[in-house]
């Protein structure tokens, strides 16, 4: 579904992703674990076409891998947005528009789908997460886990074949922490694509297909969550693991 192949990304002179390969099965959850500041974010940002990376590829099946060694233009770049849509650690929701407006937003203005098909779709995805009747509020008189959930609808309205998350329950107060948890294992048990920066490695262990650990902007170990959570192969995931889990 996803291929990355030697993703690189530097700002200024400090050199963030140094070489990274990654894949993401259909279906797959991809969990991205390691130590603040080794490029985890970065990552998720360079397949959403929030950061532009300097070199590698990056492919969705069905379509054409795009290669950053070479000039790549801005159709290519919106090619690559459209196929994922990302879940915030801080939810950046529009302050200024209600919850059914965050949610079509996308849908009506970037994707040009008829209003009422977007808000009829967003009323069913609020169903699910549980917020029905809050359509009409703005975020600040949500909870932050009602924000998250909202994030997350947001992004699913937008049909993406790749969800990403990054770190979506680290700014929450720990006992809203499950219910949004519970919404993104539903979505991998519903088969959702997604790539998921978290901490929170007894989740990763639950939930993903495959981890990969990264420190200093590479991937140190790979594979599945087990193995690398459980039995790691390499000294600094074996030190980084002890101290989450
Ligand atoms: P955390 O777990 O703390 O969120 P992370 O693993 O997600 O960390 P990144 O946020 O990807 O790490 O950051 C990796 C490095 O890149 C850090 O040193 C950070 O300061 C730097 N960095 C990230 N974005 C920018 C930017 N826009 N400009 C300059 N430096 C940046």
């Amino acid at each position: 579904m996803l291929s990355v192949e030697g993703l690189r990304k530097s700002f200024g002179g400090n050199q963030v992703l140094t070489s990274i390969d990654l894949s993401v099965q259909t279906g797959g959850v991809l969990a991205l674990i390691g130590p603040s500041g080794s490029g985890k974010t970065t990552v998720l940002r360079c397949l959403n076409g929030l950061e532009i990376p300097d070199g590698g590829r990056v492919g969705f099946a069905g379509g054409p891998a795009v290669d950053f060694g070479s000039p790549v233009g801005r159709k290519q770049i919106s090619e690559l947005r459209d196929r994922s849509a990302m879940v915030f650690q801080h939810y950046n929701l529009f302050p200024h528009m209600t919850v059914l407006q965050n949610i079509i937003e996308g849908p009506v203005q970037v994707q040009k789908r008829p209003r009422a098909e977007a808000v009829r779709e967003a009323m069913s995805l609020l169903e699910r997460v549980g917020l029905t009747g809050k359509e009409d509020q703005y975020p600040h008189q949500l909870s932050g886990g009602q924000q998250q959930r909202v994030g997350i609808v947001r992004a699913l309205a937008l049909k993406p074949s790749l969800l990403l998350f990054d770190e979506p329950t680290s700014a929450l107060d720990p006992e809203l922490v499950g219910d949004v948890l519970h919404v993104i294992k539903e979505l991998a048990d519903e088969g959702w694509t997604m790539a998921l920066v978290t901490h929170e490695l007894a989740f990763a262990r639950e939930v993903a297909s495959e981890v990969v650990f990264m420190d200093g902007g590479v991937v140190v170990e790979r594979g599945h969550p087990d193995q690398v959570l459980r039995e790691p192969q390499e000294e600094r995931t074996r030190q980084f693991v002890h101290r989450l889990l």
